[in-house]
């Protein structure tokens, strides 16, 4: 069997096609399209990157974005005072504070600072809770790229053993929570489970975000398979791979994603799908409003 290569780029143009109808929807309705502000404190400069990325695709699709971009010397104070003034900024529907943050200020902080209601990559206690309690929610981007992927492929869930392995609270925990309500039967696997491939050889679809490079071999991939690559690991001689082995993997599995090209260039697009949705949300007032995945 040759796998199926799932092209997230291509996938990627037709959500972005999708969301600017939506957007222009949004925005004959309300008079002005949504609007969200990416903060960002200067010094790391991967963020930079992704920031840019959040800009062009927000222009692409017709919502308006703001970069508030901060020294390094803010204060823990300053920080919270902004996130508290955005919450109640009633020109902007969508907030997301870039990763990593300086040693000196609380990822903590920012998580239970942010309103829920604009927290558009989920990453807020109530976010989380709300999707662990199976109610509307914002979601991590990343995570809700992943249904995003499986869903436009057909892939089959309800029934279905799905295997994830990282359980970070912006992938691994919340996709788990995802699956789950798809109905599948959800394995998580993490550094200190013993056996890996016991578990990965029964996925009928296996998620790989551990952030390891090719840790995914052919070996532990059950025959037909759908394989959700998340893993970005930057190599010694330049550009990135990620956590399975394609050209291996490839020829055990039914459908695999890229890397690059797979789940990456989904992310931020789901960012916005996500905003969208928060605009809406605040002015129907939340419950009730379905949930990206
Ligand atoms: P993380 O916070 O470092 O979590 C990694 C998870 O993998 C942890 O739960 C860890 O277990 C587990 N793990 C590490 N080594 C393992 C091994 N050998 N066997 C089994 N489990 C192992 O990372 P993350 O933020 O979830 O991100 C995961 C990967 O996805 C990274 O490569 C990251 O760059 C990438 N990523 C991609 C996107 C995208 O847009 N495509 C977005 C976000 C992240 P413990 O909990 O036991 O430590």
């Amino acid at each position: 069997m040759t796998a199926h290569i799932i092209d997230g780029r291509a996938m990627g143009a037709e959500i972005k096609a999708e969301l600017r109808n939506d957007v222009a929807r949004y925005s004959q309705a309300q008079g002005r399209p949504p609007s969200l502000v990416i903060v960002r404190i200067e010094g790391d400069t991967a963020s930079a990157v992704y920031t840019k990325a959040i800009l062009r695709i927000a222009e692409e699709v017709g919502v308006r974005a703001r970069l508030e971009q901060l020294p390094t010397s803010i204060s823990p104070d300053e920080l919270q005072n902004l996130l508290l003034q955005l919450n109640i900024d009633e020109a902007t529907q969508g907030v997301i504070v870039q990763m990593p943050l300086p040693a000196h200020l609380s990822q903590q902080m920012v998580a239970d600072t942010l309103a829920a209601d604009k927290d558009i990559d989920g990453i807020s206690p109530q976010s989380a809770g709300n999707l662990f309690l199976s109610l509307p929610s914002l979601l991590p981007s990343t995570a809700a790229a992943v249904i995003e992927i499986l869903e436009r492929t057909h892939t089959p869930l309800d029934g279905k053993r799905a295997v994830i392995i990282g359980r970070s609270n912006v992938v691994g925990k919340p996709l788990a929570m995802m699956l789950l309500q798809k109905n599948a039967t959800v394995t998580v696997c993490h550094s200190r489970t013993t056996n890996l491939a016991d578990f990965t050889l029964q996925a009928d679809v296996l998620i790989a975000a551990a952030g390891r490079t090719r840790l995914v071999t052919a070996d532990m991939v059950r025959p037909g398979a759908v394989v959700i690559d998340v893993g970005i690991n930057p190599l010694p001689e330049g550009g990135i791979v990620g956590d399975v082995d394609v050209p291996s993997v490839q020829q055990v599995a039914s459908a695999v994603t890229p890397t690059p090209g797979g789940v990456g260039p989904l992310t931020n697009i789901v960012l916005l799908k996500q905003c969208l949705q928060a605009a809406w949300w605040q002015i129907k007032g939340g419950n009730g409003y379905e949930s990206v995945a």
